[in-house]
């Protein structure tokens, strides 16, 4: 279990530790509490709730909240919100497949040892953020905390080094980290991550870089920008770390205490602190790319270039170095304007060592990750429009026995013939059900009654215009698909 992750272990049938919520019955009447695998929990005429443990250590007190209220940091992305995920994930789907990229999906859950191997002991992730957990046969898992340590595992269990390289892949979906709940940040979150592997190419750090750019600048983002950095390898890694040691030894008396701790086990990091008594500090810093061997200073020289001659900007940024161990050479992130600040969208980078790492041969690698919320966010906030999601088309209305099982038959064939149609359900009056349809946003509402059944015909009411057609059943489907304008096969 990492460092840091606090072991609050219901007992149940398979001790968790995942964070530090428990779930409680409270027995109103004799109240006595229930763990989760208590029998009490099962039985009717419960009051449920739930106590934030977290919020105990913050504040020293129980907040009880009810038991229907979502773990913190996670959201439920409403029906309301859906247009903006499904526009974004589609564009990400067409873009990426633009680019030879294949989707793949890799378990939302892994051995842990992936992550403490391939992300890094020493990394907040690994050390503080992780969910970590034993199941039932006693494997330490972890839900995945990022994509590419997975992936890079497939590409190795696959034998994806027979194919044709680079391999490019990518995947989208949640990913979870345990951290502090703020804007645009959830403990579960989305992400989409970008993998090229198999090949050392510079022009590929430009290929992975330009999808990037090209699904930001699709989504309509101003103010795209590059920050841009190469923090070297094994080779020459350990000299620039050297120096920065040193560096950093003159001036002990004035740093923070993370820089301490991160000058013991990831000395790098120290140049993304954000205290402020650090800030002289890091703005002094020997920079890594004056430290690199000459494969890494050709690789980033290279890379430049190719930048320079396709017209992207780029700032060097020194203090780049992102979080995770594995990366190697090119660091990189997507900045774009949001609030009124730059932000990144997205972070990534080379990673040459991490298949070996996890004990598998060399296969060099680059690739990002980008958070979808974080995307929405900073589409919203620029006034990005989405196109709304199909809405239904015809409500079905009945009034009687005979009338709502014929409905039930009409609604089917309606949808089979491309139709999005709703029935009206719980034999409610002919009023409600036309004020039902007159709510759902339909064009028409079909009313079957008796009489219509009768006569052959039914009634189409026209929920925009107004007014009233009597349409012969057996034309009705070809009636609304012509003024529907439905085509055959949609
Ligand atoms: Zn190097
Ligand atoms: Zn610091």
């Amino acid at each position: 279990m990492g460092k840091g992750t606090v072991a609050k272990v219901c007992r149940g049938p398979a001790s968790i530790d995942v964070g530090s919520l428990c779930v409680h019955a409270v027995d109103s009447d004799a109240g006595l509490r229930y763990n989760r695998s208590g029998e009490g929990l099962r039985q009717a005429r419960k009051r449920f709730s739930v106590v934030d443990e977290e919020s105990v250590e913050e504040h020293g007190q129980a907040r009880e909240e009810l038991l229907y209220t979502a773990p913190r940091g996670t959201q439920d992305i409403l029906p309301g919100e859906q247009p903006y995920w499904q526009y974004v994930e589609e564009r990400i789907h067409t873009i990426a497949q633009l680019y030879g990229y294949q989707p793949m999906d890799v378990p939302v859950f892994e051995r842990m040892a992936i992550y403490v191997q391939g992300v890094g002991q020493g990394t907040d992730i690994v050390d503080r953020e992780m969910y970590c957990f034993r199941d039932r046969g006693g494997e330490e898992l972890a839900l995945r905390p990022e994509f590419t340590a997975g992936v890079v595992r497939a590409y190795l269990e696959h034998g994806m080094h027979v194919l044709p390289q680079p391999v490019k892949l990518y995947c989208v979906g949640p990913a979870f980290r345990y951290e502090r709940p703020q804007a645009g940040r959830y403990r579960q979150h989305y992400q989409v991550s970008v993998e090229a592997l198999g090949e050392q190419d510079p022009a590929l750090d430009l290929e992975v870089m330009s999808v990037a750019w090209h699904i930001y600048d699709d989504l309509g983002f101003r103010g795209l920008s590059f920050q841009l950095n190469s923090i070297g390898c094994p080779r020459c890694r350990p000299g620039y770390a050297h120096v920065l040691r040193s560096y950093y030894g003159h001036h002990r008396g004035e740093i923070c205490q993370d820089c301490h701790r991160r000058l013991e086990v990831n000395p790098l990091r120290v140049l993304d602190c954000k205290a402020t008594r650090c800030q002289p500090i890091v703005a002094g810093a020997p920079h890594s790319s004056d430290f690199l061997c000459e494969e890494c200073r050709e690789h980033f020289a290279t890379l430049l270039g190719y930048l320079d001659h396709l017209g992207r900007p780029y700032t060097l940024n020194h203090r780049l170095v992102r979080g995770l161990d594995y990366y190697t050479k090119t660091v990189f992130e997507v900045w774009a304007e949001e609030i009124g600040a730059q932000n990144a969208v997205c972070g990534g980078g080379r990673y040459d060592t991490l298949a070996e790492s996890l004990g598998g041969p060399h296969v060099p690698g680059v690739g990002f990750g980008s958070g979808l919320e974080r995307i929405i966010l900073t589409m919203k906030w620029q006034g990005g429009q989405v196109p709304h999601l199909p809405e239904p088309q015809v409500m079905i209305t009945y009034v009687g026995a005979e009338p709502k099982a014929a409905s039930l038959t009409l609604v089917n064939e309606l949808r089979v013939a491309g139709i999005r149609a709703q029935t009206s359900f719980g034999d409610r009056s002919l009023r409600a059900q036309l004020r039902q349809a007159d709510r759902t946003g339909v064009a028409y509402a079909v009313i079957l009654g008796e009489e219509e059944l009768r006569s052959g015909q039914v009634a189409v009411k026209d929920m925009i215009a107004g007014g009233q057609h009597l349409v012969p059943s057996e034309s009705i489907i070809d009636w609304l698909k012509a003024h529907l304008g439905v085509n055959e096969g949609t």
